[in-house]
């Protein structure tokens, strides 16, 4: 990683976890995207060294750690070639781990954050559905009262770690009539009766890490498995994406920098017309636009950060940041593949998988355009 002043704090853990991914996981990137898969064992080896448990206090086995520890992690961990299994352990563990811990009943964190911070149980999201993605107050997915337990009807699309979740924190509308007071989030045991994986969707990156639709069909679970109260689910969405926003654009930091490093290191060793390309001023001069970039998206999203972590509101920042980020990394990724000329089109290196990966970020989470929308309103507040 290179040394990012604002973790300073964070030093030896930035170290410690640039080691062990470098050393131990990045070596077998290559094979895993050509498997459309990685192994569970990679989540076991994080938890084995607290990586999982982050964010999650120490009785259920995390170490309680703050958001800019985690922010610490997005950006070394996000500069594995390979954003799909990047942000599927980060969606587990920062993401999802996280909101259950925050707004689960003891029962239901008794039985997944122990499970979860050492990788035995992972866990997934489920906002988006098939007719409703940054549309999501027009969920269809209901649960209903029966008796004593509730039942899940619908389906859910696009879902990390969809295909190997144990527990899925589904979204879903409890009141029809009781506007953004009618949806509440429940966290259900994907060996439900009733509950089904669909299919797993081939993309255009990610291919490490399995993105699926789900399917509910009486799904039963009972009042333990609520997310704080019934008609808090939107409330709680809204604050999770806010978070989630932010860690992608962190992750996405991370992988604008290897780009840049990356095209660095082959500008100054490629040679043309008896020079290295870094010579010629057109070159240069993507570099130096892509570093600018970067630093212009560091400044925005540190901020956030620190925002964030002092409780202060960021949801015009988070959103700032993610748009202007996002779309500067997909940016940053094409220009690393122009500097390697047709090599750069070969999967020989490593720039045509950050493109294909990155071009998730601006649409993942909430789209850039949905972003514009919250920063228009959020300077129309004042
Ligand atoms: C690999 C992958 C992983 C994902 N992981 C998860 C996950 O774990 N959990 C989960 O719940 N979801 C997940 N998603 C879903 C993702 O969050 C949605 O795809 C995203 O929010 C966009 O929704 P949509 O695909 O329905 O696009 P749509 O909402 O149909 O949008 C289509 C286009 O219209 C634009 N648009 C829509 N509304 C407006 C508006 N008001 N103003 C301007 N433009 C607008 C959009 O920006 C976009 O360009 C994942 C998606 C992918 C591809």
């Amino acid at each position: 990683m290179r040394a990012i002043p604002y973790y300073a704090e964070h030093e030896a853990f930035v170290d410690s976890v640039a080691k062990l991914i470098h050393q131990e996981l990045a070596p077998k990137i290559s094979e895993w995207e050509r498997a459309n898969h990685f192994p569970n064992e990679v989540f076991k080896l994080l938890g084995q060294q607290g990586y999982l448990g982050l964010l999650i206090s120490e009785k259920y086995g995390g170490i309680g750690g703050d958001y800019k520890l985690a922010g610490a992690w997005c950006e070394v961990f996000g500069e594995l070639p390979s954003v799909g299994l990047t942000v599927a352990v980060n969606m587990h563990s920062l993401v999802i781990s996280h909101a259950l811990e925050i707004y689960g009943t003891e029962e239901a964190k008794s039985k997944w954050l122990p499970k979860a911070v050492i990788g035995e149980a992972l866990g997934a999201y489920a906002f988006t559905e098939p007719g409703a993605g940054s549309d999501l107050a027009h969920i269809r997915t209901t649960a209903t009262r029966k008796g004593s337990t509730w039942l899940i009807n619908g389906s859910k699309t696009f879902i990390t770690n969809g295909a190997r979740a144990e527990y899925i924190l589904v979204l879903t509308k409890t009141d029809p009539n009781a506007g953004y007071s009618g949806f509440t989030t429940f966290v259900v045991d994907a060996k439900s009766k009733g509950f089904k994986v669909s299919r797993k969707l081939h993309k255009l990156g990610w291919h490490a890490s399995d993105t699926a639709e789900l399917f509910f069909s009486d799904v039963e679970v009972d009042d333990s498995c609520i997310l704080g109260k019934v008609g808090e689910g939107w409330a709680q969405a809204a604050a999770n994406l806010n978070w989630e926003r932010l860690m992608l654009t962190l992750t996405s930091l991370a992988g604008a920098r290897m780009c840049l490093e990356t095209a660095t290191k082959y500008a100054l060793e490629r040679k043309a017309f008896g020079r290295a390309v870094s010579d010629f001023p057109v070159i240069s001069g993507y570099l130096k636009d892509m570093e600018r970039k970067i630093l212009l998206g560091e400044a925005l999203a540190h901020r956030a950060l620190d925002d964030l972590s002092n409780h202060r509101d960021c949801r015009l920042l988070v959103a700032a940041a993610k748009r202007m980020v996002c779309d500067d990394a997909v940016w940053i990724a094409d220009k690393a593949i122009q500097i390697h000329g047709g090599y750069g089109y070969t999967t020989e290196y490593t720039p045509e998988r950050w493109w294909r990966d990155l071009r998730l970020m601006p649409i993942g989470g909430g789209t850039s355009e949905i972003m514009g929308g919250i920063i228009t309103k959020e300077l129309a507040r004042g």
